[in-house]
């Protein structure tokens, strides 16, 4: 293992520690073992601004500062770590790959990369819109560049100490080359705490071209994960990644809850089955007091025509009357 491959290692175990204890649990668990599910999680899960939320376009704000996002280090193509944590896949993301602009205060820096999924295309997002529902959510988390690590990026009182892009991912015609990458890797990481690299693979592989990367949805909300930290500027992308089908399926049919069952001695026991991981995402929270803001037209037209419309027709009947 490469000193690089180390320090990502390290990296990700410290992301996996900052999930403090590891007897929460998704509901799908909840159902069949002693664990505690959503509506049990500790920390801050149960108070304030939580996510992930259903989004309704028709109560979406425009906000012209919701400008374009500066992507730098995302094309840097490397092996990459990969590790089940018994609840998802997580890569860890180098400090290189940063963004801007995008209506932050400033500069993020990479920390970590994982997904959500189900056993079917028409849930396993942890965002919905208008209350549908997407096959999968994969997250980029990014922490201010101030922070040195992650645990003093939970430790601050910053609003938006983290960054998240919410990426939506459906059912589609096409192989998704960059998530097959992935996918060859499952095999090695279908139990709990297994782990592997990659062959060479960069973020820009897996995300939707950067000129796709310009509509969004923002708003404030948390981790969605214990300890569920109130600390998260969120950003959903209008637009969707789209893997083929029988590669949306492969999560749910490679990865497990658990670690690996050692075979008993005794045939008398019931075998113990592998727990597979399905319905990995939180439900959505309250909106309460919050606003969710947009920055674009595009497909959205309906509820911002009015807006341009009005000038446009005042101006216009001036002309006729005069
Ligand atoms: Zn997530």
């Amino acid at each position: 293992m490469s000193l690089f491959l180390k320090l990502l290692a390290l990296t990700l175990a410290q992301s996996v520690a900052s999930e403090g204890t590891d007897d929460w649990c998704y509901s799908s668990q909840a159902k069949v073992l002693n664990c505690s599910g959503p509506e049990a999680w500790p920390g801050y899960c149960q108070t304030g601004e939580q996510s992930p939320i259903n989004i309704i376009t028709k109560q979406i704000k425009l906000n012209y500062s919701l400008v374009d996002f500066k992507f730098s280090g995302y094309d840097l193509k490397q092996e990459t770590f990969i590790k089940n944590n018994g609840y998802t896949i997580k890569m860890p993301l180098p400090d290189s790959a940063k963004i801007s602009g995008g209506g932050l205060s400033g500069t993020y820096k990479g920390v970590e990369s994982h997904l959500h999924w189900s056993d079917s295309v028409d849930k396993g997002s942890e965002h919905t819109i208008d209350g549908k529902a997407f096959a999968m959510e994969m997250h980029v988390i990014h922490m201010k560049e101030k922070f040195a690590n992650l645990s003093m990026a939970l430790a601050s009182s910053d609003r938006d100490a983290f960054a998240v892009l919410g990426f939506l991912i459906e059912a589609s015609n096409q192989k998704h080359e960059g998530f097959q990458i992935i996918l060859d890797a499952l095999d090695k990481v279908s139990y709990k705490n297994g782990n592997t690299s990659t062959k060479p693979l960069s973020l820009e592989e897996l995300l939707p071209d950067v000129k796709n990367r310009k509509k969004y949805f923002r708003y404030m909300g948390s981790l969605t994960t214990p300890d569920c930290d109130v600390k998260v500027i969120w950003t959903v992308f209008k637009t969707t990644i789209g893997l083929h089908k029988d590669q949306i399926l492969q999560f749910s049919k490679k990865l497990f809850y658990n670690e690996k069952i050692q075979s008993t001695p005794s045939p008398s026991s019931s075998p113990i089955k592998d727990f597979p991981i399905i319905d990995n995402f939180r439900p959505v929270q309250e909106l309460k007091n919050r606003i969710v803001y947009h920055n674009g037209v595009e497909g959205l037209l309906p509820h911002t025509w009015p807006k341009f419309l009005a000038p446009l027709l005042t101006y216009l009947l001036a002309i006729l009357l005069y």
